[in-house]
């Protein structure tokens, strides 16, 4: 195959993120990477980068709908100044239980995802939009999915399964968890090598963790909708469903409607909770630590909570692994901060963990486990475009 070049999409609530590969036989090199961020406000940012890091497009544009953002992007990449992608790869959390395989992308596939809005409501409604707009801007260019959920598809049933009456399971209502292409980079980057029995923590301000055998999904924290699992920068995780019940309640004392009700309480569990709600400060762990160092109870309860939860975690994979080799922290602060990843391993040694401190005190890709720890402990930084690019080049060959 020859060199082609593919343009990756990755849209979030105020932006969207790109990146082109030239892609050909084995050989995957980034050529630009680019955002438009801060739609929804008169000034915005539109930048495309080169591999070196070189600003070719730098500018302030009022991005008043995601409409005006994503035609920045497309006629950016039609006028000739970078090359113009010959597929292009979509970054989708979930598909539902319809659409579990990444693919090409037809309006009728558009149509189906969308039936299940309710179990990706943050990031769906968003994503089905700019595949929408992908195959208007760019006619005759073939558009694939690369779904989160992809990787968790390995998970068995026992693990999938909810507690929950048949009729609603009969919905496709079910744990597809999420984070699932970072997952897959993590085991990408250590082939061959992929130990048996791995645990990989992504703490971004969104927060999963997975337990992974031979390379193939066991479990993963997050379930029908990113906010179960692991506490979060603004999400609940997972909690007592009777929690739910008592807000709702409260909530429809004022609410004018059944769905305004339910609006609120999404908004509760999704942006208003975790790190953010319990510190009452922010959900940004940069932040946090600054409160802590200044003696902020709320901020140090908030971290508590989230270390707590994750050794927990750590602890119930370990049963289901039957073991661990190795543990790999990634995301925003999987990747950056140490003291998280010092205080999540702190009480794990009766299961193998041990960190050395100097090795821990990394930014980025580092072995950080001790010499004599059972369990290799590495931090490896997530490279999920790659892994929507070996999709669209593995889906063009079929
Ligand atoms: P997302 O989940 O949106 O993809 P990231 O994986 O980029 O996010 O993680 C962003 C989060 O990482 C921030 O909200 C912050 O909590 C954390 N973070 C980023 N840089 C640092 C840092 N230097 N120290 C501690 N935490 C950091």
């Amino acid at each position: 195959m020859p060199s082609l070049p593919v343009l990756v999409l990755n849209s979030g609530s105020s932006s969207i993120k790109f990146s082109v590969y030239e892609a050909g036989d084995g050989e995957r090199r980034k050529l630009h990477e680019g955002a438009v961020d801060g739609i929804g406000t008169d000034q915005g940012s539109f930048w495309i980068k080169d591999a070196d890091g070189n600003k070719l497009v730098d500018q302030n544009p009022a991005l008043p709908t995601r409409a005006v953002a994503f035609k920045l992007v497309a006629d950016a990449l039609h006028s000739g100044d970078f090359p113009a992608p010959v597929a292009i790869g979509h970054r989708m959390v979930c598909g539902g239980p319809t659409v579990q395989e990444n693919q090409l992308i037809t309006p009728a596939l558009i149509d189906e995802m969308e039936r299940y809005t309710a179990f990706a409501p943050l990031h769906t409604p968003i994503a089905v939009y700019i595949m929408r707009e992908s195959l208007r801007l760019f006619p005759g260019v073939p558009n694939f999915v690369c779904l989160d959920s992809y990787f968790h598809r390995t998970m068995p049933e026992v693990v999938t399964h909810m507690p929950i009456p048949e009729e609603y399971s009969a919905m496709g209502v079910r744990r597809y968890g999420a984070h699932g292409i970072s997952y897959e980079s993590i085991v990408y980057q250590l082939q061959p090598n992929v130990p048996e029995k791995l645990i990989v923590a992504h703490l971004g301000n969104g927060a999963s963790i997975s337990a992974i055998k031979n390379g193939k999904c066991l479990d993963t924290s997050m379930g029908l909708t990113p906010t179960g699992g692991i506490i979060s920068g603004t999400r609940t995780g997972d909690i007592d469903p009777g929690v739910l019940l008592f807000i709702l309640r409260k909530i429809a004392e004022t609410a004018k409607s059944a769905s305004e009700a339910a609006d609120q309480l999404e908004t509760v569990a999704s942006k208003k909770a975790g790190l953010l709600g319990v510190s009452d400060l922010s959900n940004d762990m940069r932040d946090l630590r600054d409160a802590i160092k200044e003696g902020n109870a709320k901020a140090r309860l908030a971290v508590d909570k989230f270390t707590w939860t994750i050794a927990r975690w750590i602890g119930s994979y370990v049963a289901e692994l039957n073991g661990l080799d190795m543990m790999v922290f990634t995301g925003g602060i999987g990747e950056n901060d140490i003291v998280s990843r010092a205080e999540i391993c702190a009480g794990l040694g009766a299961l193998g963990i041990a960190l050395d401190p100097v090795r821990n005190n990394v930014r980025g890709e580092a072995v950080i486990s001790a010499e004599n720890s059972r369990v290799t402990v590495r931090v490896i930084p997530p490279a999920e475009d790659l892994i929507i690019v070996n999709h669209v080049v593995r889906l063009l060959a079929e």
